[in-house]
């Protein structure tokens, strides 16, 4: 009788997720570009690379989502200046938050009660992921960018296995040299994704002074390029170390629109214009 009773909630629950999954094709189908970013390690400026090309892109005209898909340290909502915004609901679904240009913003974050760390457990991750993506009114988009959680285990990888026609996925790494093993393992990992890599950007590469202008190298910069040339993947460039990406990130503004002269921007604008001679010739 238990068997049977194991049983029936095992084939429900596989139900479940087959519904789950095919509503999440059906929505991603709707969405023209896709795009991932991923870091090997945490704190090297992934998420703040993934606003700044979303809004890079919804300032060209285009529209944008953002997906917030790293549910252990969701930053987005806070880069956008979209914390505690509350997700509209109907009976179809959820629907994005609208933040900068109109990009539309997803992440669990905006489920969460503030403060409050979250332990999620293996399945109910991964459901929660699906739901995430599949359950969300995203509509028509030009770009949906994503950003991934940090590092290149299983967690992200089950993660980019639920999203399907991925048209790539940039790596963001800092100039040290632990970024070599670092990039080596995040270009392993887009392979077994099979996911087509855009190229590689260096964050936090130097810093420039704000008063001399004057290039100090603060870590070995040059090391993510280096490690592009050996492996063969595309170098997009490197963005600098600069004081107004912390004050625009506090305060929930792109630096890419807030301060468009700023050296991390310039720098910015020429990754922005390799993505898209990529997606030219995709
Ligand atoms: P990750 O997503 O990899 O964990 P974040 O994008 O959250 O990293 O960035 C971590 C911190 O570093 C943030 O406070 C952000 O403002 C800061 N940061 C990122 N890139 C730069 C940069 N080029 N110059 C100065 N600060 C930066």
């Amino acid at each position: 009788m238990a068997l049977e009773r194991n049983m029936a909630q095992l084939e429900a629950y596989k139900q479940q997720q087959s519904s789950e999954q095919k509503n999440l094709t059906e929505k991603m189908g709707k969405i023209n570009h896709k795009i991932a970013i991923i870091s090997g390690k945490g704190g090297v400026g992934k998420s703040t690379v993934t606003v700044n090309l979303a809004a890079a892109f919804a300032q060209m005209g285009n529209k944008v989502g953002v997906l917030d898909a790293d549910i252990h340290g969701p930053s987005v909502p806070r880069l956008l200046g979209l914390e505690g915004q509350i997700v509209k609901t109907d009976s179809t679904g959820a629907y994005p938050v609208e933040g900068p240009l109109g990009m539309k913003v997803m992440s669990i974050d905006f489920f969460l009660s503030e403060d409050t760390p979250t332990i999620w457990r293996g399945p109910l991750k991964m459901r929660a992921i699906r739901q995430l993506l599949g359950d969300i009114e995203w509509g028509e988009l030009d770009f949906l960018f994503i950003d991934l959680p940090p590092g290149t285990g299983d967690e992200p990888l089950s993660i980019a296995q639920l999203l399907p026609e991925m048209d790539g996925v940039v790596i963001v790494t800092m100039p040290t040299g632990l970024s070599s093993a670092v990039v080596k393992k995040a270009i392993t990992f887009a392979e077994r994704m099979n996911m087509p890599i855009i190229g590689v950007v260096e964050n936090m590469s130097g810093f420039v002074c704000p008063h001399c202008g004057k290039k100090t190298e603060i870590f070995q910069s040059g090391a993510g390029k280096k490690m592009a040339q050996e492996t063969g993947v595309p170098f997009l460039g490197s963005i600098p170390i600069d004081p107004t990406v912390v004050v625009d990130s506090d305060k929930g503004h792109p630096f890419i629109i807030t301060h468009n002269d700023s050296a991390a921007a310039k720098a910015f604008t020429e990754i922005v214009d390799k993505v898209q001679t990529y997606l030219k010739k995709i």
